[in-house]
């Protein structure tokens, strides 16, 4: 069993992603280009943004957005504790500095009441400048943008929306990515829209912005790329990673988002009364990067997992480690600050084999072996 079956998704969708990564060959235009431009396009309009800017990771579109944004030195940046590492590897890179706040025990985002004790904090201290949070939706989840932007708008922050787990989440009628005044993404294969290979988005309204950060991601290019404008960087999507996401987007919008949906379904339907499962609020829609559960104690996910393993199915922890216990992170954490939630998830967190094609047998499978381990369990 896969993890997340990328070589069944490649099997249906073969002749028509062959036939764009062909077209490219043939017109040896490898960066950038009109394959780019069109996916550029068809992101922000289906994200409902104004401008999508391609770019070369989920990492760098992080650290566009700091840049367009203004944030560095002096500033700080609050960022959920439990994510992946790039989430606050940006701020430092950037020059700030991160604030790691506590997150949600049901939806596994960023506590709004945490993440304004902090932005407090920070200004009692009055060491450092508040600049902007990184919501990060998590595992597909949108982060609670209602409650973050009435925080942001009475202390001035700006909101970067990680979307790069959380592409084609929604919340009422409001896609991941458009939360933020700037969103971002990740391409990266494992992710709900994954290319062949590195690449990122970012999503921006701003009309000054987005004319930015097209220059920034080239170089600082002014409007004769001979000349340049600004100190940039180099990151661009390939057009060829641009020819496999345009076939994907579309399977992503026609039915991959509705399966990979009916597939968490059916384990929250056969798991719920044996483990926690994931919660998705009212009026809220997950994109289902992950399906994570959560054992009662450390030592059962461990042997839930080897169990698992035994029997050939793949399960993974995200994240076994929260931010404020990252090595990376020691001079910016003070070692008295708690993290309570964070630290209990990174313990009994365990996500599931998801993807829309996983099949009926093998939820069944994956479902009736953590029932089985659960009503033997000493
Ligand atoms: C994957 C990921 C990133 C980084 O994306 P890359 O394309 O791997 O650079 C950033 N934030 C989160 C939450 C991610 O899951």
């Amino acid at each position: 069993m896969e993890f997340r079956d990328l070589k069944e998704q490649y099997k249906r969708l073969k002749n028509e992603i062959d036939a764009e990564i062909s077209q490219v060959l043939d017109n040896a235009a490898f960066i950038g280009g009109k394959k780019v431009a069109e996916l550029e396009k068809k992101l922000a309009a289906y994200v409902g943004i104004k401008h999508c800017i391609a770019c070369g990771n989920g990492t760098d579109a992080l650290t566009l957005a700091l840049m367009a944004l203004g944030i560095g030195k002096g500033d700080c940046v609050f960022v959920p504790d439990f994510t992946f590492f790039a989430s606050g590897e940006v701020v430092s890179y950037a020059g700030a500095v991160p604030v790691f706040v506590d997150v949600d025990r049901d939806t596994f985002n960023i506590n709004p009441e945490r993440l304004e004790e902090a932005v407090k904090k920070v200004l009692e201290e009055g060491k450092l400048k508040p600049g902007a949070v990184i919501a990060v939706d998590l595992f597909g989840l949108p982060a609670d943008y209602e409650k973050i932007r009435k925080i942001a708008d009475k202390f001035g922050l700006k909101i970067i929306e990680d979307g790069a787990q959380g592409f084609g989440g929604k919340i009422g009628e409001k896609r991941a990515c458009s939360f933020g005044d700037i969103g971002t993404t990740s391409f990266f294969p494992a992710k709900p829209l994954g290319c062949y290979g590195d690449g990122g988005a970012v999503f921006v309204d701003d009309d000054g912005i987005a004319e930015y950060l097209h220059s920034v991601c080239v170089h600082g290019k002014g409007r004769s790329k001979y000349d340049n404008i600004r100190i940039g960087m180099n990151s661009r999507l390939d057009a060829i990673q641009a020819a496999v996401l345009l076939p994907k987007l579309r399977a992503f919008e026609e039915y991959e988002l509705d399966l990979v949906n009916q597939a968490a379904a059916y384990y929250t339907e056969k798991l719920s009364s044996v483990v926690k499962v994931p919660v998705v609020p009212e009026g809220f829609f997950s994109s289902w990067a992950q399906y994570t559960i959560q054992l009662p104690e450390d030592g059962m996910r461990d042997r839930l997992q080897q169990f698992l393993k035994e029997q050939d199915i793949p399960s993974m922890i995200y994240y076994q480690k929260p931010m404020h216990r990252q090595t990376a992170f020691e001079a910016v954490v003070n070692p008295e600050e708690c993290f309570p939630v964070a630290d209990d998830l990174s313990k009994m967190v365990l996500s599931l084999p998801v993807h829309p094609y996983l099949t009926m047998e093998d939820a069944d499978k994956v479902t009736d072996l953590i029932i089985k381990f659960i009503s033997n369990y000493k």
